[in-house]
């Protein structure tokens, strides 16, 4: 379940992200959160009454499906979706809670846990540059009230392109921050876009942020794919040639690089659309040979085959390389291709990456 503690980003620079671009950001009062949280707690109540009048014995889920065919209003529907999901997690919104006062932040935790006793964890977006303003006791004092995980947007642990980014953060914040975070006992995901360093900074973009993440230990490394639209200050960057969009196939070298030079204890996982191999997850350092030979066996792939896969991923219709092996989908993934190239069989990076544009908001 969504509960916004703070309203849009108190950042908003990052070159390469659309989110809250143009918008406000603003804080919240403990009070205006605990309101929304008591609604949210009616709602489930309602839900639950409503299973034990129909039969269901207090179970949910199927109530919760019922109510997603024509909720009443947005917290109908995300307590529902939250409900028919399991009703274990949730997070607090939006892109930096941690910037809230701690006493504060640690209330509005602690009066979810009471309100939502049979939840599982409290998960919420941070900046390394907030984790840093934090003192270790204060991080300690979240966790002792019930924060379970921080997720923060490493991005980048290459200086010179976190500036060019404009992402307002170090690679010696982002260890000095991160750090805290793990030393804290809550749970630490961090994010890495690959791609971020364009044609230029690829190499070192993937050496970097592999010393930057070896030296923070995360819990969770998810990484994500560099997708442009013109909501973003990337975008015109893009256009004017300044920044060169790397090509799939670079990514991968990257991210090959990024991997081996990985040393950390982390869940890598590749959880996003926008990832060419998706498949290219594990636990470190013991699932680092697997993963490594997901991305030899797209190299490994004569060229139509890579191509045939890239615009089958694009397209949404392949998921993992062994998608390759059915027929029917490789036809179809054919004629696409046959469309886009109008009849050369060859499609052009600008198509993919338009491609890819669907995948964002
Ligand atoms: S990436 Fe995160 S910190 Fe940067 S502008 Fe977007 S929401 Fe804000």
């Amino acid at each position: 379940m969504l509960i916004r503690a703070t309203v849009n980003c108190p950042w908003n620079r990052c070159k390469f992200c659309p989110t809250y671009k143009g918008e406000k950001f603003q804080l919240r009062s403990v009070e205006e959160i605990k309101q929304d949280i008591g609604i949210a707690k009616v709602i489930q109540d309602k839900i639950k009454e409503l299973s034990w009048k129909s039969g269901y014995g207090g179970k949910v889920k199927e109530i919760a499906s019922r109510v997603l065919n024509g909720p009443p209003n947005e917290a109908f529907r995300n307590v529902a979706l939250w409900l028919y999901a399991g009703g274990e997690s949730i997070f607090l919104q939006d892109a930096n809670s941690l910037i809230m006062r701690t006493n504060q932040l640690a209330e509005v935790i602690r009066f979810l846990w009471e309100t939502f006793p049979d939840i599982k964890r409290i998960t919420s977006y941070a900046r390394s540059k907030t984790a840093t303003k934090k003192k270790p006791d204060e991080l300690t004092e979240l966790h002792d009230a019930g924060l379970s995980r921080l997720h923060i947007g490493l991005e980048s642990g290459y200086d010179p392109l976190l500036q060019y980014m404009d992402k307002g953060v170090t690679a010696a914040e982002h260890i000095t921050g991160g750090r805290r975070v793990v030393e804290s006992g809550i749970s630490l995901s961090e994010y890495v876009i690959l791609g971020l360093g364009g044609e230029e900074m690829w190499r070192e973009h993937a050496t970097q942020t592999a010393r930057v993440l070896n030296e923070i230990d995360p819990d969770f490394i998810r990484v994500r794919t560099l997708a442009i639209n013109n909501k973003m200050p990337l975008y015109n960057e893009v256009e004017n040639g300044n920044f060169i969009l790397a090509t799939d196939e670079r990514i991968l070298e990257e991210e090959k690089l990024l991997i081996e030079h990985l040393e950390c204890r982390s869940n890598y996982v590749s959880d996003h659309i926008t990832n060419l191999l998706q498949e290219i997850e594990g636990k470190l350092p013991q699932d680092k040979e697997k993963m490594l030979a997901s991305i030899d066996r797209f190299q490994a792939l004569p060229p139509e085959e890579r191509t045939n896969f890239r615009i089958g991923r694009r397209v949404g219709m392949y998921s993992q390389l062994d998608d390759l092996n059915d027929l029917r989908k490789h036809q179809a993934v054919e004629q696409i291709i046959h469309k886009l190239s109008h009849g050369s069989n060859q499609v052009d990076e600008e198509t993919i990456h338009a491609l890819m544009e669907g995948f964002i908001t």
